[in-house]
C-alpha cells in the first residue's frame, strides 16, 4: 500500500503551505514548524476548527500566543497568537476553491 507521495503545493504564505497529493489526495498544511496529514474531508473539519476557533482555550501570558489547541498528545499543545491564527485562516480559506474543484475532478474520474 505504501506509496511515495507527491505534493503540489496549491498555497503559501510566509508562515506555512498547503500541498496535495497528485495520487492519494491526502493533504499536507504545514504552518511554522507544524505539519498536519488530513483528507478532503478531516480538512473541512479542521478549516472550521480554526476558523470559528473550536477547542482553542485562552492562554494567558506576557508572550502573546494566547491561543490554546490541545492535540492528541495529553501532554503536547498548539499556541497561536491572533495573527498566526488569521494567517492560518488566510491559508486554509485560499485552498477552498481548489480542493472544491479536485473533489468535482475526483467525482468526475469515479464514472
Ligand atoms: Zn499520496
Amino acid at each position: 500500500m505504501a506509496h511515495h507521495h507527491h505534493f503540489r503545493t496549491i498555497a503559501q504564505n510566509d508562515l506555512g503551505y498547503v500541498g496535495i497529493c497528485s495520487s492519494c489526495g491526502i493533504l499536507n498544511v504545514a504552518f511554522q514548524n507544524s505539519l498536519f496529514c488530513l483528507t478532503l474531508d478531516q480538512f473541512k473539519a479542521f478549516a472550521e476548527i480554526m476558523h470559528d476557533r473550536l477547542d482553542m482555550r485562552p492562554f494567558c501570558t506576557t508572550h502573546g500566543k494566547e491561543l490554546l489547541l490541545t492535540t492528541p498528545m495529553p501532554n503536547y499543545f498548539l499556541l497561536f497568537t491572533e495573527d498566526e491564527l488569521d494567517l492560518f485562516c488566510e491559508l486554509l480559506t485560499e485552498v477552498a476553491p481548489v480542493l472544491e474543484a479536485e473533489r468535482i475532478l475526483a467525482l468526475g474520474s469515479m464514472n
